[in-house]
């Protein structure tokens, strides 16, 4: 696998692949690699002959910069793991190469998506988000782009942002990978303590006593009041939100209910445990 740290060549390296034919996917993270980023590359790699990763802890998308510092890295563990997943090439620019200027002026405005939900809880995050996924798609040109379900609004976004803007990009999203006790895999994890990581997996529980509350014919709004309740039963949890939404993240029972839901929606979850943020979501089917 080859390292690729400039735009430059990482658009020469596309040229010449395209030359031999070869179809290209893209998989942006930010590093501090697990099995859920090697299911992404997978996916991908079932379908290119060019696996394009990306590693880049994008400054736009983080709030506090104590957040942006502590984020964990770990180059040459990641590359190994994406060597292993069957990527060819892992761009990995400095923030300089993709802020010359320190940062844009012209960036993404993530409309009425930005304003609900994480942008609430997190002001600018998704315009982050949005003009790095944007800037890499620029970049690196794919056929096909490739993000998790565990981040649901960002891939509401991005596939918004792809068909506001006419990219020719197939965006794939891909399941949730999680550890056997259900927590979804996620770079924060490696943060919690000992308690936090047993308590963490709450937010799965949650989840799945919300989908339950669905099935007993309790409704979008019991979903989300449920799983609401679980969490606040673990004392090392603080919940942000819970909320049921459609694939548009139209809110179902807030702040009026949306009558005649009859599935399937998603449920999603977004709590602090130990310190540390965590979001899931699970799909609740008809
Ligand atoms: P990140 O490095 O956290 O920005 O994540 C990069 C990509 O990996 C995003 O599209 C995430 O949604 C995806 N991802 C992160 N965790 C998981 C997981 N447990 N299962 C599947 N995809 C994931």
């Amino acid at each position: 696998m080859r390292l690729v740290e400039t735009i430059g060549e990482l658009r020469a390296e596309v040229a010449e692949q395209r030359r031999a034919g070869a179809g290209v996917g893209l998989v942006p993270t930010m590093g501090a690699l697990h099995a859920g980023h090697a299911s992404l590359v997978e996916r991908a790699r079932d379908r290119h002959a060019l696996v394009l990763a990306s590693i880049f802890v994008n400054p736009l998308q983080f709030e506090r910069p104590d957040d942006l510092e502590r984020y964990p890295r770990d180059l040459e563990r990641d590359l190994a793991l994406l060597e292993r997943s069957g990527a060819q090439v892992c761009f990995a620019p400095v923030a300089k190469e993709m802020y010359p200027d320190g940062g844009p002026i012209v960036s993404v405005d993530p409309g009425t998506i930005g304003a609900t939900l994480e942008g609430v809880s997190r002001p600018g995050h998704l315009s982050g988000v949005a003009t790095v996924v944007a800037k890499l798609l620029c970049i690196a040109t794919p056929d096909a782009a490739y993000f998790g379900e565990k981040d649901f609004q960002q891939l509401v976004l991005v596939r918004r942002l792809v068909r506001d803007l006419s990219m020719p990009v197939d965006v794939v999203g891909c399941a949730t990978v999680r550890e056997p006790d259900g927590l979804a895999t996620s770079s924060r994890n490696a943060r919690l303590s000992v308690a936090g990581r047993a308590a963490a997996t709450v937010l799965h529980r949650a989840l799945l006593a919300g989908s339950a509350a669905w099935r007993a014919g309790r409704g979008p709004g019991g979903a989300e009041t449920v799983a609401a309740q679980e969490v606040r039963a673990e004392p090392l949890a603080t919940l942000d939100y819970t909320a049921a939404v459609d694939d548009r993240l139209t809110r179902l029972a807030a702040p009026a209910p949306v009558t005649g839901v009859t599935g399937p929606f998603r449920l999603l979850v977004a709590a602090t445990v130990d310190g540390v943020r965590l979001v899931d979501n699970v799909e609740v089917p008809s």
